[in-house]
């Protein structure tokens, strides 16, 4: 069983009045098969944890470890990472001209598998799992992330998540403008992923709501660039009732 392990992690972000530190000593394990959430008040550092993790150059690791399996994951390059079995959704935010979705998701099964998946059981797959996302077929020839719609974005990360089988995967703000029946269908496809039990899901979010959906095995709350509270799925009722004004207040970030 694969086991992700942050250590003491302390990251600072470049920005105009020189550099911040944000994350300020983050530790947690995820173990393949299981599904944690973070959650935390808006600029907590939340999104700096999910780059952190992808490599992202514009945050510094000053102290602290991340490892898979014992094997330093910051060392590893973005492409290693990925070949490590660890997805990041955000790797891939931006356009990428000229590029389909359908040429994408070949080209990253490949370079995560090793070899080129065989093409007419991967194009099954492809179709099969789109259909179950309730995706337009046309939606495959499209550029990535050109024009796409929050909605179409998220779906598209779940395929991703569903085609490249990771071991680990990290959501960041999966939920974040999806309507009622896109949340629904997003959050099916993280329940189908969990339910193989090979992937460990760290789901990164603001809101509650989409733990009504997919049911945490373990909580987090994230305030101040660190996890300040750990529990059950029952914390997320506890933070839904009362906010995050109890784990902000005095303390500031
Ligand atoms: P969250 O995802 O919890 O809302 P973020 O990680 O996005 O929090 O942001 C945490 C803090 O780090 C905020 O104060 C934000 O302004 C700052 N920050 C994050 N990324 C950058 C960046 N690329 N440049 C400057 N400041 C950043
Ligand atoms: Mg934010
Ligand atoms: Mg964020």
């Amino acid at each position: 069983m694969a086991t992700l392990e942050i250590h003491d992690l302390h990251v600072s972000v470049d920005g105009e009045g020189g550099s911040k530190e944000i994350l300020r000593g983050v530790d947690l394990t995820v173990k393949q098969g299981e599904t944690h959430a973070i959650m935390g008040p808006n600029g907590s550092g939340k999104s700096t944890l999910a780059y952190s993790l992808a490599g992202h150059p514009k945050y510094t690791v000053t102290g602290g470890t991340v490892t898979l399996d014992g094997e330093d994951v910051l060392e590893m390059s973005v492409d290693e990472r990925a070949r490590a079995g660890v997805f990041l959704a955000m790797q891939y935010p931006v356009e990428i001209p000229g590029v389909s979705v359908s040429n994408f998701l070949r080209t990253s099964a490949t370079a995560v598998r090793g070899e080129a998946p065989r093409l007419r059981t991967w194009v099954k797959e492809v179709k099969e799992t789109m259909e179950r996302l309730e995706m337009d077929p046309a939606f495959a020839e499209r550029n990535v992330n050109e024009g796409f719609s929050g909605g179409e974005k998220k779906r598209h990360e779940i395929l991703q998540l569903e085609l490249l089988k990771p071991r680990i995967a990290v959501l960041d703000e999966t939920d974040s403008g999806l309507d009622i029946d896109a949340l629904r269908i997003v959050s099916e496809g993280v329940n189908r992923v969990r339910s193989t039990g090979e992937v460990g899901t760290l789901l990164i979010t603001h809101y509650t709501r989409i733990l009504r959906y997919i049911t945490p095995d373990h909580v987090h709350v994230f305030a101040g660039g660190r996890i300040v509270e750990s529990g059950g799925a029952e914390l997320a009722d506890k933070l839904e009732a009362e906010g995050y004004e109890q784990y902000t207040k005095g303390g500031g970030s």
